[in-house]
Order: C-alpha cells, then sequence, then structure tokens
C-alpha cells in the first residue's frame, strides 16, 4: 500500500524516505483535527492590473498554523492532502472560507472584483464538482462573479473533453476560470484554444530568469501575445524586481502578482492594506491630472 502511493508521489519517495514517511503521517493524522480546531487560514496575495494600477484581485493561499509543528507550507501538505483524499474537504472548506472572508473584504474595498481560489486537480475531477460548487455558492449567498476557480493543465491530463465540458458548466454559473502555473504542465495547444478560460498565469519559473535569459524574455512575451490573440488575459506570477515589472509592462501584460508589490497576508492585513493602496492609487491619479 504505502509502496504503491509512494510510487505516485516522488515528493516524499524521493530523497529521505524515512523523514518523508514520517512526515507524511505526521501530517495526514493532524489535518482532520486542524480543520476541527481552526489551524488552518487563508492568507491573501493581491493581484494589479498594470493599466489602472488598481487591485484586479486576491488569491486565496492556505496556511496552517499548527500547535506543535509550527507552520506547514501548502507545498507539504496539499500532496499528502490529495493523496489521503482529505483534499476534498479541505476544498470545500477553503471555497467556503473565501467566500466568508471576500465579504468582509467587500466592505473594505467594494471595488473589489474577485477572489481566486486554488483548486486541486483531484477535486476537480470529482463527478460531483459543479454541483458542490453550485451549492457553496448558494449556501454563502455569494456572487458567482465574485468568485474565480485556479485550476492548472493537469486537469486535461486524463479526459480533456470531459473536463472542458466541466469548465464550462463552471462558467455557466457565473464565475470566472484562471490557469494557473502556465507552462509548466504538459499544455496542448490544440486544447488551449477550446478551453473556456478567462485568464491564463505565466508560471513564476518563467519570470524569475525574465531579465537576464534571452529564452525566458521571448516565451513570456509569447505567451502574453498568443494569450491576447485568444482573447484571454495574462497575470504574471512571481515578480520580484521592478525589472521584471518594466519588462512585464513593455511586453503589454494584464496584471502581475509578486512580492515586489505584495506578500501573501492574513485577513487583517490585506484589509488595511486594499484600503490605504486604494488611496494611495486615487492620490496618484490626481498628481497625474494635475501635471501639465
Ligand atoms: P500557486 O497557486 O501557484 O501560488 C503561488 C505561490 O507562489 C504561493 O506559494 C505564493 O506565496 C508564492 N509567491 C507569490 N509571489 C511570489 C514571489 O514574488 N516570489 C516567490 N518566490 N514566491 C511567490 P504558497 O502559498 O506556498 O503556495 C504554494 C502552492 O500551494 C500554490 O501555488 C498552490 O498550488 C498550492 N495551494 C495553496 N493554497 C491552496 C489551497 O487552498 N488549495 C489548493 N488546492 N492548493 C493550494
Ligand atoms: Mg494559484
Ligand atoms: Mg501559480
Ligand atoms: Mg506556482
Amino acid at each position: 500500500q504505502a509502496k504503491k502511493r509512494g510510487r505516485n508521489n516522488f515528493q516524499w519517495y524521493s530523497s529521505d524516505l524515512n523523514a518523508s514517511v514520517t512526515d507524511f503521517l505526521n501530517i495526514r493524522n493532524h489535518m482532520q483535527k486542524a480543520i476541527e480546531g481552526n489551524e488552518f487560514t487563508l492568507h491573501y496575495q493581491p493581484k494589479f492590473d498594470l493599466r489602472s494600477q488598481r487591485c484586479s484581485g486576491i488569491e486565496a493561499l492556505a496556511r496552517w498554523h499548527h500547535p506543535i509543528m509550527g507552520e506547514i507550507s501548502p507545498s507539504r501538505f496539499i500532496p499528502v492532502a490529495e493523496q489521503t483524499g482529505f483534499i476534498i474537504s479541505f476544498s470545500e472548506w477553503a471555497l467556503r472560507q473565501a467566500c466568508k472572508d471576500f465579504k468582509i473584504l467587500q466592505k473594505a474595498d467594494p471595488e473589489l472584483p474577485s477572489v481566486s481560489v486554488n483548486i486541486s486537480v483531484l477535486h476537480f475531477l470529482r463527478d460531483n464538482f459543479v454541483d458542490s460548487i453550485r451549492e457553496i455558492l448558494r449556501e454563502a449567498e455569494f456572487e458567482p462573479a465574485c468568485l474565480d476557480l485556479e485550476i492548472t493543465e493537469s486537469v486535461l491530463l486524463s479526459d480533456p473533453e470531459d473536463s472542458i465540458k466541466k469548465m464550462r458548466a463552471l462558467k455557466k454559473l457565473g464565475l470566472s476560470l484562471s490557469l494557473d502555473d502556465f507552462g509548466t504542465g504538459f499544455s496542448s495547444f490544440s486544447y488551449l484554444k477550446k478551453l473556456p478560460i478567462d485568464t491564463l498565469k505565466i508560471d513564476r519559473s518563467f519570470i524569475a530568469d525574465l531579465t537576464h535569459e534571452k529564452g525566458d524574455a521571448a516565451i513570456v512575451q509569447g505567451i502574453i501575445s498568443m494569450s491576447h490573440h485568444l482573447g484571454l488575459r495574462v497575470v504574471a506570477e512571481g515578480v520580484e524586481s521592478k525589472a521584471q515589472l518594466n519588462f512585464l509592462q513593455r511586453a503589454l501584460c494584464d496584471e502581475i502578482q509578486g512580492f515586489l508589490k505584495a506578500r501573501p497576508m492574513p485577513l487583517q492585513a490585506i484589509e488595511s492594506f486594499m484600503s490605504q493602496y486604494r488611496q494611495q492609487v486615487e492620490v496618484e491619479k490626481e498628481a497625474d491630472i494635475m501635471l501639465p
């Protein structure tokens, strides 16, 4: 059993088997309790529109603070949650929490367009995924247009036609769809043109060396123009430097997200960040108008 699982996941199988198995068992055992004990929270990282400078949305990123183990990053616990099936209840928790939090944030910034929630491929592929999203929206009395789901290309691996159907059904609910980590999966351009998505997020691995790797610069520029021709908006992930920002601006990228502008932060911090940021943009806009 363990062997079978191990083969399917190099993350804890490859490097240090013993330590990783312990890690796996620990994390698995603690996850259910963690939901009940409110150990999970969502942090939020804003995205910014490069034209208007405004915050174009926020992305929910899960955080786990365990009373003894401390902070456990999503790249450690999400894979375990996926292997144990726990990801379904976790995902539903995250969606409900994001809807609740967004309503609070909308009070701080009524113009905040939407909240993005990361969706695990395993959750997406479940037969009742669309129904569960509809149900969560209904229960939360949440405006569907304010929800954006981030999925990855991996949803296309097993049954692409079926996944595309699901995506259309989701769009019909009124929400928007983003393709996350673009460029790292097995992207097939023949599918890309068929996907009913709104936004494409360029993986941060391409942004990292953008300013000193000609290849990456070419790829990023290419993804941006291709996306625009397909009618998609483009977000660059992991923007850390002014030089990257300048490149992306010249390349006509629509939105950026990254440590340069803002890190993921807890609900209260994002609340004050947003009202401050809004005022700052207003002041800058007024200063622009005043210029001769
Ligand atoms: P992602 O969705 O691609 O999220 C972006 C990750 O990059 C986040 O890591 C974020 O903190 C980090 N990041 C943002 N800006 C920068 C930057 O400028 N530089 C660098 N070096 N990193 C940056 P995080 O929060 O550790 O999340 C890792 C991954 O875990 C996410 O990647 C996502 O795939 C997954 N994840 C997080 N929360 C959830 C969740 O609630 N549900 C599911 N299914 N997956 C989640
Ligand atoms: Mg994401
Ligand atoms: Mg991403
Ligand atoms: Mg990523």
